[in-house]
């Protein structure tokens, strides 16, 4: 058998996966809250995988249970995105028909998993349905013993062995012995829900990302100018929502129409301050709808020093203007580290896409890069007349996509 058709066949043993979270910080009366949110977004991730899948909570675990023909590596790949997933653990799962049936069964699992076989291993045992024949300690022993008969390479070790077997009995028995790593986190949803101010650039989707893996749902808003951004600048940020929600789940984006506002702007302050003015006034309304929609903070993508809005005296004049705490996950990270992370969340692609941003057309060659606060206070005075009804009427124009 070639090594490619050999793997394949490995993988269609697996009929479900048991699925491992780290259980620190959820004891309790959280724990439940941490697992129902799990078993939802399991739900949600392999509702675009093809096949019918079982998700239960079992005796306090997660086990995925496939109910049809699945693709393996894509369900693997969907998993890999659920924050909360420790580990993923394929597991064998057969009917109970008896020892003799058994020892076949867990045989060939650990011929066709470990085609190096020169490895220590242990049999783990749980018993979960008590009237199983054989004590747990009495199954490991004989299992190990039928194994050591059918594969003479391997070495009992129970202290550090390279291979732990678990074999669980339940209904059905469950057998299992690999761990591909999960993305940590936690499950969305059990951190409350935040505002995501999200251009169509590299940083705004990472931020979005790190956030949400603290469990935290995301709301998000774009603000574009039409006509001078365009539909495609649009698209490429309702893409990268999109691509976003595969880790977070749906995403509500809020598209706020923003040229009457910059223009206002243009038309009444300095020029060397509008990209501040501009900035604190997408704070404001990112404040306004996060309020509206239950948010407990904004995110952006926001790096000390990355460009003029960007340094301290510029994050003064931004955040000032906002009461909900503004969650800045990259504010120490380095444009390749963002890069790095947003290769790897497969947003990068789209993020480099070359579509005009609002932020970048009436930029100033001088644009202050220590801005004082009163100073640009006094000069907002200059928009009195008319920023109030601009402001409404942005907010009550605004575009609601789902992105999913
Ligand atoms: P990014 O790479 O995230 O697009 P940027 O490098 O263009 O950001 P700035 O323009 O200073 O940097 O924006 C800083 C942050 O402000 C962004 O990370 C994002 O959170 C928010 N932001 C900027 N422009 C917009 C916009 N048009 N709509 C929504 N949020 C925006
Ligand atoms: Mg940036």
């Amino acid at each position: 058998m070639s090594a490619r058709s050999a793997y394949t066949e490995r993988k269609a043993m697996f009929t479900a996966f048991l699925i491992k979270y780290a259980e620190i910080g959820i004891k309790g009366k959280n724990r439940y809250l941490f697992e129902d949110a799990l078993v939802r977004q399991i739900k949600y991730a392999l509702k675009k995988c093809d096949g019918e899948f079982l998700v239960h909570k079992t005796d306090g675990r997660i086990y995925v249970d496939a109910q049809s023909e699945f693709d393996f590596d894509e369900v693997v790949t969907h998993l890999k995105r659920v924050f909360g997933i420790a580990g993923i653990c394929p597991v064998v799962h057969v009917e109970d028909e008896g020892f003799e049936k058994l020892c076949g069964t867990v045989v060939s699992y650990v011929e066709n998993v470990y085609p190096d076989r020169r490895k220590t291993f242990k049999v783990q045992v749980r018993r979960a349905r008590k009237n199983y024949p054989k004590d747990s300690l009495e199954l490991a022993r004989d299992m190990g013993e039928v194994i050591l008969n059918a594969c003479p390479e391997m070495k009992v070790d129970v202290h550090n062995p390279e291979i732990l077997l678990h074999i669980e009995v339940r209904e059905k028995i469950y057998i299992y012995s690999e761990i591909i790593p999960g993305p940590g986190g936690m499950p969305v949803g059990t951190g409350g829900k935040a505002m995501l101010l999200l251009s169509g650039g590299i940083d705004s989707p990472v931020a979005g990302y790190m956030i949400a893996k603290r469990g935290v749902k995301i709301d998000a808003v774009y603000f574009h100018a039409p006509p001078y951004t365009s539909e495609r600048a649009k698209q490429k940020v309702v893409d990268l929502a999109r691509i976003v929600a595969r880790y977070t789940g749906p995403i509500y984006l809020h598209v706020i129409n923003f040229t009457d506002i910059q223009m206002y702007i243009y038309e009444k302050c300095p020029h060397e301050e509008l990209t501040i003015i501009m900035r604190r006034y997408m704070m404001r309304i990112a404040e306004h709808i996060a309020r509206e929609t239950g948010c407990l903070g904004l995110i952006t993508g926001e790096s000390i020093g990355q460009v003029a809005s960007q340094t301290m005296n510029s994050l003064i004049a931004t955040n000032e203007v906002c009461e909900l705490p503004v969650y800045r996950p990259l504010i120490g990270f380095d444009k390749q580290e963002i890069v790095e992370v947003a290769e790897r969340i497969d947003t990068y692609e789209t993020s480099i896409l070359p579509f005009e941003d609002c932020c970048t057309i009436f930029v100033a060659k001088h644009p202050v890069t220590k801005p004082n606060v009163n100073v640009i206070r006094r000069h907002e005075h200059n928009l009195d007349e008319q920023i109030e009804e601009l402001f409404r009427r942005a907010v009550d124009t605004e575009e609601l996509i789902i992105a999913e």
